[in-house]
């Protein structure tokens, strides 16, 4: 039987899933993306293997995250970001009502400011948002992607399923958007 490969997201974590003659269901993080990658026999269950991500749900988090202690920060573009400080920002000022009101949430302020590991921050308490200065460089839409994510922070701290969800709810294709802006996955939010 040919190697079939497809790809799915479980308790927000992503993985592809290559079904192969094999005994029992395998995982592995690559390094340095961080990728998980399962392996499957041909016969194993959907099920089976969602709930093996579910098992290793907590190894999988702590790998990923060892691999990535281990990168220098991907390096921001040396262009001079600066004379698009000001457009974003207004991008920014312009959006921000909108999804405030769709998700019915509201952020104190909200800054950006050049950051080297993160795309965006929210700070729980204050209710602050912070963006990257490098997603001006980006897709109009990524901005918008990552602003939304940090909203949903406001309504749940932790990148759990009930985060996700709300992903899904306000923003169903944000995994598309995710993988555009993060192909190698060293950049979190
Ligand atoms: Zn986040």
């Amino acid at each position: 039987m040919p190697l079939s490969t497809t790809e799915h997201t479980h308790l927000g974590i992503y993985f592809s899933l290559t079904r192969k003659r094999m005994k029992n269901i395998r995982l592995r993080v690559i390094a340095p993306s961080g990728e998980v990658k399962v392996s499957a026999p041909h016969r194993a269950r959907v099920e089976d293997v969602l709930h093996f991500i579910a098992e290793k749900q907590v190894w999988i988090r702590q790998h990923q995250q060892r691999i990535q202690a281990q990168i220098p920060d991907t390096p921001v573009p040396e262009q001079d970001l600066e004379h698009l400080r000001e457009p974003m920002k207004q991008r920014i000022a312009e959006l921000l009502p909108i999804w405030e009101q769709r998700m019915h949430v509201r952020a104190s302020s909200f800054g950006v400011r050049k950051m080297k590991t993160r795309w965006g921050s929210c700070n729980i308490r204050t209710r602050k948002i912070w963006l990257s200065l490098a997603l001006a460089a980006k897709d109009e839409d990524l901005l918008e992607y990552v602003l939304v994510h940090e909203l949903v922070h406001l309504k749940e701290a932790g990148h759990n399923a009930r985060f996700y969800g709300f992903m899904d709810e306000y923003m169903p294709d944000w995994r598309e958007k995710h993988k555009r802006l993060n192909p190698n996955a060293r950049i979190r939010l």
